[in-house]
């Protein structure tokens, strides 16, 4: 356990440690530590005067960027729990949020504010303060993309984000926060059904964000880049609570764009990232990088979806380092498993999937049946994790909660197997299962002989309805620029390597994969009649 109580805590030690170190960089502009606490500060103290009270929730709907921090940092001043949203959801995903949150102060960009989040914070009843922030636009390539801290935006009835930081306000005396104080509630990422609001204590950040540092090294003041968007759990923990504990420089680069993340790398020279593994298949597949782009890394992690064996040995082939797997779920405040230093990932010798590490100190994985008994080392079942790390539960959904936590041990909904050793494979989600003919075909496992055929950039398999087996499996790949090869081809190749039941009877070939926003292929979105 991080002997700081919270984020805010750890924060200002680094303060006191580097106030003149860079804690932030975007494109241009820095922002040192004091500066990040002053104008924090500042945040805190207009929250606090526009009527913001201790344990009032906070959303916040911002990409990476210097106004994701500031606004984070001066609400857990305010003594605020944090709504995180994410900035691509419009008004009817949003509105459900500040109404099930009861949401009383809402930070996003200006761009979202006019575009629908006027009318939408105006019909949920306890938003009462909004401020917004200026954000970019990067679907062009100009100057435009650097924002500088002087650069105000429009809104005319929302306060702005700047402004405020800048009014030189204090924060609020008698706000301290405490471990047990819920920190965040984070809603799912939606791959499964409607969102359910998880509530991250400071104390389940804090033991995830030590276990970063001391699971992986990192240098004191090293540069931190935010490949995972900030508002999912993975880049809030991985990411901004382990650099800004660390006295790093958190490296924001708005959103996941190839090209501007490898001028990034080759800026700051980060020693630290995480990310979906789409990420890093997409950085791969970009024109212009090269093994210069990667050299800076100490650790690169991969985590919050599969990550395939054959893109581990691709990437290290190509790019020298190892990509890092890691096990985690919005309801463990980011991993509860992950791939020890000096260690690499072993690979299932039946199945083929690639191990997800081992658990973390003080957290207890078990392998249960239907009955929550364990099952043998080897044998499939549910993955359930009891640790300091797991959340208490959902935000007013007392069944959910039972039903996900009983005794306080979640049930995750994945399937998976312990080895002997203790190493940690996820097989599938539960509800991923496809049942063709009465034969269980996980989709990974074809999805793993998918990106194993060179063409292949990405991979998602489904189960669609099928008169004669129920159910039928059918695959679908994006290619690698420049590939090309046939839906057939891409059949047969996997019939050469997989049980008769498992192939994909259908191949269709599309030019992207729906993801969600924190990079995640949505087999959901697949499987729906299109
Ligand atoms: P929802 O709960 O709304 O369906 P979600 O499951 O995508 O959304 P997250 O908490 O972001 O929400 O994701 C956790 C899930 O991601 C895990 O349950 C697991 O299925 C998957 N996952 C995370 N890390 C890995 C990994 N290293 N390998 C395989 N799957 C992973």
């Amino acid at each position: 356990v991080h002997p700081a109580a919270t984020l805010v805590h750890a924060f200002r030690d680094s303060v006191g440690r580097a106030p003149d170190h860079p804690a932030l960089a975007y494109f241009d502009g820095r922002l040192t530590y004091r500066e990040t606490d002053e104008l924090s500060d500042s945040v805190a103290g207009h929250l606090a005067a526009r009527g913001l009270r201790r344990g009032d929730r906070v959303a916040i709907m911002l990409q990476n960027s210097p106004h994701f921090v500031l606004a984070l940092l001066g609400a857990w001043k305010a003594g605020a729990t944090v709504v995180p949203l994410n900035p691509m959801y419009k008004s009817g995903e949003a509105g459900h949020v500040l109404k099930d949150a009861e949401v009383c102060a809402l930070i996003c960009s200006d761009r979202a504010w006019e575009a629908y989040l006027r009318d939408t914070a105006a019909a949920a009843p306890a938003v009462r303060i909004a401020v917004t922030a200026c954000e970019l636009d990067f679907q062009t390539e100009n100057d435009d993309r650097v924002l500088t801290f002087d650069r105000l935006p429009v809104a005319d009835d929302a306060d702005d984000l700047v402004t405020v930081a800048r009014q030189g306000l204090a924060a609020p005396a008698g706000r301290e926060l405490t471990a047990a104080d819920v920190a965040l509630i984070s809603y799912t990422s939606g791959t499964s059904g409607t969102p359910k609001g998880a509530m991250n204590s400071h104390g389940n950040i804090m033991v995830n964000a030590e276990r970063q540092r001391t699971g992986h090294p990192i240098a004191e003041g090293s540069a931190y880049f935010a490949l995972a968007p900030l508002f999912h759990i993975t880049g809030m923990v991985c990411q901004l609570a382990a650099c800004l504990a660390n006295a790093g420089t958190l490296v924001l680069a708005y959103r996941f764009h190839p090209g501007v993340v490898l001028d990034a790398f080759a800026e700051h020279r980060p020693a630290y990232t995480v990310g979906p593994s789409t990420a890093f298949m997409a950085l791969a597949a970009t024109p212009g990088v090269t093994p210069g782009h990667f050299a800076s890394f100490q650790v690169i992690s991969s985590g919050g979806a599969p990550l395939p064996p054959a893109l581990v040995e691709k990437f290290r082939a190509a790019f020298g380092p190892y990509l890092r797997n890691g096990y985690g779920l919005t309801e463990c405040t980011a991993p509860c498993a992950s791939v020890p230093p000096e260690r690499e990932a072993p690979v299932d010798p039946v199945s083929g999937t690639l191990s997800v590490g081992v658990p973390g100190p003080d957290t207890v994985v078990r392998i249960i049946d239907e009955n929550g008994a364990d099952v043998p080392f080897g044998e499939q079942g549910e993955i359930a994790v009891r640790g300091p790390q797991v959340v208490s539960g959902y935000w007013r959904l007392p069944e959910a909660t039972a039903a996900a936590f009983p005794d306080g041990e979640l049930r995750t909904g994945d399937i998976g197997f312990m080895d002997r050793e203790g190493w940690l494979y996820v097989v599938d989600r539960k509800k991923d299962m496809i049942n063709a003919s009465g034969f269980k075909v996980w989709p990974r496992e074809v999805e793993d002989v998918l990106y194993t055929h060179p063409a292949v950039r990405e991979a998602a398999v489904v189960g669609v309805p099928d008169a004669y087996r129920g159910e039928t499996v059918r695959a679908y790949v994006s290619l690698r620029p420049g590939s090309a090869v046939e839906p057939d081809e891409l059949g047969a190749y996997c019939k050469e390597r997989l049980a008769a039941y498992k192939y994909p009877r259908e191949v269709e070939i599309l030019a992207e994969l729906p993801k969600t926003a924190s990079g995640k292929i949505l087999r959901r979105e697949l499987r729906s009649p299109r």
